[in-house]
């Protein structure tokens, strides 16, 4: 006789449960989804002690008769498909008939449904896969399922579960996700009596964040939407200020379904580049609709992940759409918001470029404008790099203004047209060298001054800006030098006396395979035997006096670097390494001559809000705002 049996129905549907109910969240997922399957807008869900001891989902939905009430509970029962062509064009959430018959397995549950309006319905009772009961009852249109005591007769799933706060952790997350996911449904949820979350099911997605996230994230949010012909995107992202530490608060929906998509997440971050500070994530919402027949979702059990057919293309519309939304509004933090309050300073890594050598006089390519030789106590230098080559203000690639500035009288004519933004907007990069429109309306600043040698007050009729000029220049910079390293070769200057750079033999055989990398960016540069190299050339336009540890930096980047160093990343990190070395530090003393001009050269950038570490460079008070303050207006 052989050794293999069909198993009974009962021990196939406690299997399935393993995989189908992990934990008290899962069961909420299933039933919600077959709840928006059934087409109800009003669901409530009611949990007690983390969904160990109760979970309740009762909608307005379809319902079902006295035969579907049994049917579904069977294994591989589902009204959703019929044929295995309708598995290529999945509409529902579910459609593979196992949450029922598995949360029974695994629990006490008791549901009651009704598909009429006439009042009478069916009610089931199941304890641990078995039927005990099966009765004609009173019951309104909708479902209205029951499951207690989860996992009582699978004592060791039992001892997985975490603790109540944990288990309503995963619960409230799957429940904001499905909110998200369905702004027509009305949602309530609550936990031990209390309201954790309600929806107003009026289709308004902002309102569902709102109810999620709080009302002044609502308030911070981008309004994001694109179409193309296989792809609609729409939704909301955070403006950069409004982060998070983790991925948590990004949901990515596809036909109204959840999921998780690393590509998806990657093309988010990627759309804010810079925007975000080191280790900080957006919060957003994303809807995204496509043809049934290009998305797989029949590749995982609770249908988390999905496979797309054309997902390159779908990341790119992705990245491209929600750019443009980042792109097309100011994205100045108002002062004092609590939206802006969660904002992380990464401050330790802008600290680390920090040279804060304040008395000694900076090579002239650390400067964004130039001084008046003559002028006293200055220790601002005038443009060497810009005599080098010329005539400095003919030169569009350099980061100086190429004229001179009056401190504060009248000695000097002021030549402004110098550092008309039409120049800056010439050098300011496309940011990976794609064709991204401009970053419209920063607004015209009329500059008051400077405090603390670190920030600069100005004014326009909206109200007070505060600028961080460190940040500003970094800015500044960094676009100039984003610009150049995309177009190095011709910049190269020979050297007179090579730089020598020393390595560990390891690092020289990593270095040596990756000189091409070097090459592409403008720098040239052999290996001279043993862990040493020589640094014939490199572009002219590196700040100077830095120019050996820029090269040494990219280096050790290109070294540790442990995944594919591409030219696309050399570039950005090498511009952002020169930003740093090249710009004003805090504590520097600007005249108003030099503040109307940083600020002139902000409002060329392309992305004149953050700087590269994503810090913010601007801060508002509206004039509104500060009326308030003074009880001016009530
Ligand atoms: P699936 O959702 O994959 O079809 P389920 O086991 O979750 O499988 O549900 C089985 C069937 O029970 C569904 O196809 C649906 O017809 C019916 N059903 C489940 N929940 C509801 C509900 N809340 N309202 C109406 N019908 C429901
Ligand atoms: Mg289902």
């Amino acid at each position: 006789m052989g050794k293999i049996r069909i198993l009974d129905e009962h021990i196939a549907n406690q299997i399935a449960a393993g995989e189908v109910v992990e934990r008290p969240s899962s069961v909420i997922k299933e039933l919600v989804e077959n709840s928006i399957d059934a087409g109800s807008t009003k669901i409530d869900v009611t949990v007690e002690e983390g969904g160990l001891q109760l979970i309740r989902v009762a909608d307005n939905g379809s319902g079902m008769d006295a035969d579907d009430c049994r049917a579904a509970f069977f294994r591989h029962a589902t009204s959703k498909i019929a044929s295995g062509k309708d598995l290529f064009r999945i509409r529902s959430l579910g459609f593979r008939g196992e949450a029922l018959p598995s949360i029974a397995a695994v629990s006490k549950v008791e549901c009651v449904t009704s598909a009429q309006a006439d009042g009478l319905g069916s009610k089931i009772v199941i304890e641990g896969g078995t039927v005990k009961s099966f009765e004609e009852t009173a019951a309104a249109r909708g479902t209205d399922i029951r499951v207690k005591e989860l996992f009582y007769n699978t004592p060791a799933r039992l001892k997985y579960m975490k603790t109540v706060q944990t288990e309503l952790g995963h619960i409230s997350d799957y429940m904001y996700r499905l909110a998200l996911a369905h702004p027509q449904v009305a949602f309530t949820l609550r936990h031990n009596g209390n309201l954790l979350l309600q929806t107003l099911g009026n289709g308004d997605r902002l309102q569902v964040i709102a109810a999620i996230y709080g009302s002044s994230v609502a308030k911070g949010m981008i309004r994001v939407s694109g179409e193309n012909p296989d792809y609609t995107v729409s939704g909301y992202v955070s403006r950069p200020e409004l982060t998070r530490a983790n991925r948590s608060a990004v949901s990515v929906i596809v036909n109204g379904r959840y999921i998780r998509s690393h590509a998806l997440a990657h093309a988010l971050l990627n759309a804010y580049h810079t925007l975000l500070p080191i280790n900080r994530f957006p919060i957003v919402v994303l809807h995204i609709g496509m043809d049934a027949a290009l998305v797989d979702v029949n590749v995982h059990p609770s249908k988390l992940e999905v496979r797309f057919s054309k997902e390159a293309e779908l990341v790119r519309f992705v990245e491209q759409t929600v750019r443009e939304a980042l792109q097309s509004e100011v994205l100045i933090p108002a002062a004092g918001k609590s939206a802006g309050a969660k904002t992380a300073v990464v401050q330790e890594r802008i600290d680390f470029y920090r040279t804060d050598r304040n008395d000694a006089p900076l090579p002239p390519q650390q400067r964004m404008f130039t001084q008046a030789e003559t002028e006293p106590r200055e220790p601002w230098r005038p443009d060497e790099a810009n005599q080098r080559n010329g005539n400095g203000s003919s030169s569009s690639h350099s980061p100086s203004v190429g004229g001179t500035y009056p401190v504060n009288g009248d000695k000097h004519r002021r030549r402004t047209e110098a550092a008309s933004p039409q120049i800056m907007r010439e050098i300011a990069p496309a940011a990976d060298g794609e064709n991204i429109p401009q970053a419209p309306a920063f607004p015209e600043l009329h500059p008051i001054g400077q405090m603390h040698g670190t920030y600069i007050l100005a004014q326009n009729e909206e109200g007070l800006f505060l600028i961080d000029q460190h940040a500003a220049h970094e800015r500044i910079n960094y676009e100039y030098y984003y610009e150049q390293f995309g177009n190095p070769a011709q910049a190269s200057q020979e050297l007179l006396i090579p730089i020598t750079l020393e390595f560990t033999p390891a690092e020289a055989e990593l270095l040596k395979e990756r000189l091409h990398l070097f090459e592409l960016a403008g720098v040239y540069m052999e290996h001279f035997g043993g862990g040493a190299f020589i640094v014939r050339s490199y572009p002219h336009w590196l700040p100077r006096g830095e120019e050996k540890s820029v090269i040494e930096e990219m280096a050790d980047w290109i070294i540790t670097e442990k995944k594919a160093v591409d030219l696309a990343k050399l570039r950005e990190k090498s511009a952002i390494l020169c930003s740093c070395k090249a710009s004003i530090k805090a504590n520097d003393k600007l005249s108003m001559a030099e503040i109307e001009a940083l600020l002139h050269k902000l409002r060329a950038c392309r992305n004149p809000y953050t700087c590269p570490h994503g810090r913010p460079i601007v801060v508002s008070f509206s004039t509104y705002e500060l009326e308030k303050m003074f009880k001016r207006v009530m």
